[in-house]
């Protein structure tokens, strides 16, 4: 077994009212877990044992792919969301978000309408260019910018799984939520 899933940084009561306990122990405790297993079991005596999981994401498609792909986005999005997350931005990517979209706001504005936007299962992304250039990208499935080339800096699941515990079909509002619990210290990192 290759990949072991990271113990989380807070504990699964900790993110509510924004996700509750329930969800994040279901969501990170048994989704992401499985993808995490099917991983193990599809690259086992496979050449992509040697590979890093990145470069798995990039180089394989169908049941690898979106294991792959799955395995890394929970990771990369819960380990996005602090209890003591929340506020704004600040440093370059602040500036960066300020140049690209107007205004702090305006991003969020935008970036919710795209993960409200994507039909079915995805997920939303903040993603960076070479250049420092910022985009928001929706993707279906497991999709990933780092396919594209593209740096991710920030996304929100936007599979019902997500947040259908707590919200139903109002997948805007579990959006918004979020914004309560974001770690901007962990993304600036990311820029
Ligand atoms: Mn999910």
């Amino acid at each position: 077994m290759k990949y072991v899933q990271p113990e989380l940084p807070y504990d699964a009561a900790a993110l509510a009212p924004a996700i509750s306990e329930e969800t994040v122990r279901f969501h990170y405790g048994k989704h992401e877990k499985t993808y995490i297993d099917n991983l193990n079991a599809l690259i086992k005596d496979t050449h992509f044992e040697s590979l890093s999981l990145e470069e798995i994401i990039c180089e394989s498609d169908g049941a690898l792919f979106n294991n792959a792909s799955q395995a890394w986005n929970h990771i990369f999005y819960f380990f996005s969301l602090s209890p003591d997350g929340g506020g704004e931005p600040g440093g370059d990517l602040r500036r960066a978000i300020d140049r690209d979209f107007g205004s702090f706001e305006k991003f969020k504005e935008d970036f919710v309408k795209a993960g409200t936007g994507l039909f079915g299962s995805g997920w939303v992304w903040l993603a960076a260019d070479s250049d420092g250039k910022l985009f928001i990208q929706a993707d279906s499935n497991a999709g990933n910018p780092m396919t594209s080339g593209l740096t991710p800096l920030l996304t929100f699941d936007v599979w019902e799984h997500a947040y259908y515990l707590d919200y139903q079909n109002r997948r805007a509002d579990a959006l918004n939520a979020l914004w309560n619990i974001v770690d901007w210290d962990v993304v600036e990192s990311r820029y």
